[in-house]
């Protein structure tokens, strides 16, 4: 029997003028800045890569945050920005290899 989130878990559909592939890139990296999250699941459930998953670790609140599933790469990242815009704690966001701001310290 499928869980709640396997049950929710199906890919978006996107409006048909929406090709995401044409927007995929193979630069750009994402960041979670773990002590943020509550848990939310959103950025898991409409990825609409579906390459996050709940992790194992928890945060200082107790929430377990997202990371990329195994076997998945940040290639598979069609950097669509849709996890950081979704995100209500703002604790994931989207950046590509060669932009500075990024750094994965948090
Ligand atoms: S930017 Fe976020 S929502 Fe979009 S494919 Fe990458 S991880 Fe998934
Ligand atoms: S959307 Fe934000 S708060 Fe919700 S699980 Fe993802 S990172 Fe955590």
């Amino acid at each position: 029997m499928k869980s709640s989130l396997e049950r929710r878990r199906k890919k978006p559909e996107w409006p048909a003028f929406t090709n995401i592939d044409e927007y995929k890139t193979t630069s750009s990296q994402v960041y979670i800045i773990k002590e943020r999250c509550k848990e939310c699941e959103w950025c898991i459930i409409y990825c609409p890569e579906q390459i996050l998953e709940k992790s194992d670790e928890i945060n200082a609140k107790g929430y377990h945050h997202p990371k990329l599933i195994d076997g998945k790469s940040f290639e598979d990242c069609a950097e669509c920005h849709f996890c950081e815009l979704i995100c209500p704690e703002f604790a994931i966001y989207v950046v590509k290899q060669d932009d500075e701001r990024g750094n994965n310290d948090e």
